[in-house]
């Protein structure tokens, strides 16, 4: 029989950590601490697989199941020595969901159940406070009742405010034991009258009401979309814990609280947490009350004048360092914890890896390495390489004058400048527009996700570092200043006020994450360099890839930026890209529309110094490493003249009247002209412009062989279906060459080579072998031709195709490893077969995409070839796929 419960708690545990898809990342970690001694409340998981089988079973749960759970409950009330249901000594739980991947605040959570009207007495007789007892049970109805029964939360706001105000009192504390129970009968009542059933009393009942919610909550509108955001899929299903309650709102030797084994925004190896005595876990993460510092630094870091747990509670604080400790140096990792005191006991509630900033994984990952907890290849795969491109986020130009409004908690690092909004959706619909913002909340909740996704910084006016909008702006790389309490804000005005100053929605301000300041209007901002850590893990990915990086780049500055983040050469220069300046493009023009072959010489004549001095360029800076050139592929309709002005300029620079142009330029137009007279097509009608090109590209590298490193020129050939087209053109490039050579005395090393996009090519690879020298996959066309998806045209579908779940991701962001990579497997075989050592690359988009590049060395490509700022990304991505090749062929061996 399937298990369908595990048990935790007691030093004994039915699971471990390995087996998070079963157990939820919650349960699997509480099973873990269990059984390395850490002090954890017992409880049972129930596992995903029972989630899966309710929604597969029209919401029925297995038949064994409710043995288990009561065999379960029996193991918990003998380690607690409480029986779920008893009056006199009564077991309370708390019921709460957990997937695989943390969802922070999307599902529901279900405290203190197990209450009733008579087990509420046996609460007081163990706590001696009543109040605590009916405040209890009034937080389990509030709870139960609407994430159970679905009863809005607004009629127990209302209902709790009508007895403050009832009593002339403003805030909860003051409420007294008689106010609790008048609340805990008004709510009860209230839910009879609106559901016309009663609250239930039965324990078992309340347990599988909240089993259930939770269950349910895994396809709730909130959860459906961050698992969207996060590409988590529907399927996983979640786990349901069930715990023994432990109360950290029972008096002042109570607390709970929230820990980082390290710093999470910098990975400073400091112990780094916040607390609150005598509340519950949801108010840190609420950020109601202003939390606590844990350490005497922190507290003094922070400016604050709360007393650190370290001088209030010193002997609970010793107990929280060694559970540092011991989870640090148990999962090598550093872990986000979440705690509870009650009277004077820890109890560890949740470990998990602790979200961290980019800046922060690279330091963590290099200063454990540096510790010997990793290996250098364990930190390199720590890093997530999309991640990297956080470190490109700008920061604020030191010599620019700020005018500092306000001062909040330095959240999320980065800095940045934007129009004010005050709601998630107008982030969105401003974000749409193209607009930079930054969204102003007084706190955020798991509702505003999507705006925190469209806005380009965030900020808040309650919570800590560990409030919903620090944790969310940290997981997605926004820049986040939160805590911001000097500023008001008015929602139903749209302003914020600070001082003297008011800020009305519009009005620019600049958020820094790194500092937690705010600042009026646009402030300038600069480049970060990269940290020592970041080089030192560049330096472990590169000595560990074996796939080489290059870059796409036609221009200098391009190819200046790629190299200082070391790319190793150019993998697609686009030649037809260097003559989109205003005066290329005549020429270029010309060329296109003359009728014959002395009017494209001409044009080509002015083209061909151009061409050459951008080739030397290219040359010195990459400093003989390879210059992938391709050939022209413009795709004609670019580059004709469409608007009157445009057709009467090139009229006059030809020469030829404005209707002859207009008449030209109209037999030219194509009703496909992404499949039409394109790529080497181009060539072959115009042998010309092969030879020009070869003739810039020779001419350069002769003179930059002259004075520098020997320049690498591998020419290649666009968009070739035949061996035959290949064979033509390689001719002339050759004939070029020697031409060259002769004339100069100097022989320039290069291949010719030719691009892979089109189904056709892929097919006879190793015909077109026997001629190229190389190949690089040109993916964008590749995927275009092979899909029959015009790249062009996908944006109005290919959204509605992914949510179908047709298709998982965009093929032309992410590679189609079945069909497309299908054929890149058969080019690769076949064109090795004739010619072993061909050099093959990817030059595509997909050249920067880590899943892509993953695949890429599972084919066993020679190089991919991304934009400059993709490369250290690519760099990374491609470490992380050798060593994981590497380790599972080791994992074989074994
Ligand atoms: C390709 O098709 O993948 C390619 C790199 O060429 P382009 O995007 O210029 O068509
Ligand atoms: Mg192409």
């Amino acid at each position: 029989m399937v298990k369908l419960v595990y048990v935790f708690g007691g030093g004994k545990a039915d699971g471990r950590s390995y087996m998070r898809n079963l157990l939820g990342s919650k349960g699997a970690n509480l099973a873990e601490m269990s059984i390395i001694g850490l002090p954890v409340p017992p409880g049972f998981t129930i596992s995903t697989e029972v989630c899966t089988y309710y929604y597969e079973h029209d919401k029925i749960y297995p038949d064994e199941l409710s043995s288990a759970i009561e065999v379960a409950i029996r193991k918990i009330e003998d380690e607690v020595g409480t029986v779920f249901g008893d009056a006199d000594n009564p077991l309370l739980l708390s019921v709460r969901s957990g997937a695989r991947v943390s969802m922070p605040g999307m599902m529901d959570t279900v405290l203190n159940l197990g209450l009733n009207d008579k087990t509420v007495n046996g609460l007081i007789k163990r706590t001696s406070s009543e109040r605590f007892a009916y405040d209890s049970y009034r937080i389990f109805i509030q709870m139960y009742a609407d994430v159970v029964m679905g009863l809005d939360r607004g009629y127990f706001e209302e209902m709790l405010d009508l007895v403050k105000e009832e009593n002339g009192i403003s805030i909860d504390a003051e409420l007294s034991a008689e106010d609790m129970k008048t609340l805990v009968y008004r709510f009860k009542a209230k839910v009879k009258e609106e559901l016309n059933k009663p609250f239930p009393e039965d324990p078992y009942e309340q347990l599988w009401g909240a089993i259930s919610a939770v269950f349910g909550s895994w396809k709730n509108h909130r959860a459906n979309i961050y698992r969207k955001l996060h590409s988590i899929p529907d399927n996983w299903g979640t786990a349901v814990n069930v715990q023994s309650m432990v109360f950290g709102n029972m008096g002042e030797d109570c607390a709970t609280g929230v820990a980082f084994t390290r710093d999470p925004s910098t990975g400073e190896n400091v112990f780094y947490g916040e607390f609150l005595v005598n509340a519950q876990g949801e108010d840190v993460v609420a950020g109601i009350r202003t939390p606590q510092s844990l350490t005497l630094a922190g507290k003094s870091k922070h400016g604050s004048d709360l007393p650190a747990m370290e001088e209030l509670m010193p002997e609970v604080f010793q107990q929280l360092s060694d559970v540092r400790l011991t989870l640090e140096s148990h999962y090598c990792d550093m872990q986000d914890i979440e705690f509870t005191v009650q009277q004077n006991k820890l109890y560890v509630l949740q470990t998990r890896k602790g979200k961290r900033t980019v800046q922060s994984a690279l330091r963590i990952a290099v200063d454990m390495c540096d510790e010997g907890l990793i290996t250098e290849r364990e930190a390199v795969l720590r890093i997530k390489p999309q991640e990297i491109i956080q470190l490109l986020h700008p920061t604020l130009d030191p010599l620019a004058y700020r005018n500092i409004i306000a001062k909040g908690l330095p959240a999320s690092p980065g800095a940045v400048s934007g129009k004010v909004v005050f709601s998630a959706n107008h982030a969105e619909i401003a974000a749409r527009k193209g607009e930079r913002v930054i969204m102003v909340r007084i706190d955020t909740s798991p509702d505003d996700i999507h705006g925190m996704q469209f806005a380009d910084g965030i900020l808040t006016t309650r919570g800590g570092m560990t409030s919903h909008a620090a944790v969310v702006a940290r997981g997605m790389g926004r820049p986040c200043v939160s805590g911001a309490n000097n500023i008001r804000v008015d929602y139903f005005n749209n302003k914020f006020f600070v001082d003297d100053y008011e800020v009305k929605a519009g009005d620019c301000i600049t958020i820094d994450g790194g500092l937690g300041e705010v600042m009026l209007g646009e402030v300038p901002t600069i480049q970060p360099k990269f940290s020592n850590s970041f080089v030192r893990i560049m330096e472990w990915a590169d000595s560990a890839r074996r796939m080489r990086i290059r870059t796409n780049a036609e221009t200098l500055s391009d190819a200046q930026i790629a190299r200082d983040f070391s790319a190793e050469g150019i993998g697609l220069c686009r030649t037809e890209h260097m003559f989109f300046e205003a005066e290329r493009i005549v020429a270029m023009r010309k060329m296109i529309i003359s009728t014959n072959e002395t009017g494209r010489r001409e044009a080509l004549s002015t083209l061909l110094p151009m061409q050459r001095a951008d080739f030397i360029q290219l040359f010195y800076a990459m400093e003989g490493l390879p210059v992938t050139i391709r050939l022209l592929d413009p795709p004609l309709h670019e580059f004709l003249p469409h608007t009157e002005e445009e057709i009467s300029e090139v009229a006059k620079v030809v020469g030829m009247s404005v209707e002859m142009v207009q008449r030209r330029a109209s037999e030219l137009t194509e009703s496909n002209p992404m499949l039409g007279h394109r790529g080497c097509r181009l060539a072959i009608s115009y042998p010309e412009i092969p030879e020009m090109q070869a003739r810039s590209i020779f001419e350069a590298a002769t003179e930059v062989a002259k004075c520098g490193k020997p320049p690498f020129p591998e020419i290649m050939i666009p968009l070739a279906a035949t061996e035959v087209e290949v064979r033509l053109i390689k001719t002339i490039i050759n004939r070029v060459a020697d031409e060259i050579a002769q004339e100069s005395s100097i022989k320039v090393n290069y291949l010719v080579g030719s691009m892979i996009e089109l189904p056709r090519a892929a097919l006879q690879a190793d015909k077109i072998a026997a001629e190229a020298e190389f190949f690089s996959f040109g993916t964008n066309d590749l995927t275009q031709t092979t899909y029959g998806l015009s790249r062009d045209d996908t944006s109005s579908f290919i959204h509605s195709y992914e949510e179908k779940g047709i298709i998982k991701a965009d093929p032309f962001i992410s590679l189609d490893q079945q069909g497309v990579g299908e054929l890149i497997k058969i080019a690769s075989k076949r064109a090795r077969s004739v010619r072993p050592n061909i050099k093959l690359g990817i030059c595509g988009e997909h050249g920067g995409d880590p899943s892509s590049i993953s695949f890429c060395e599972e084919v066993g490509l020679d190089y991919v070839s991304c934009s400059p700022f993709r490369v250290p990304i690519a760099r990374l991505a491609a470490a992380q796929a050798t060593i994981t090749r590497e380790d599972m062929m080791n994992k074989i061996k074994d």
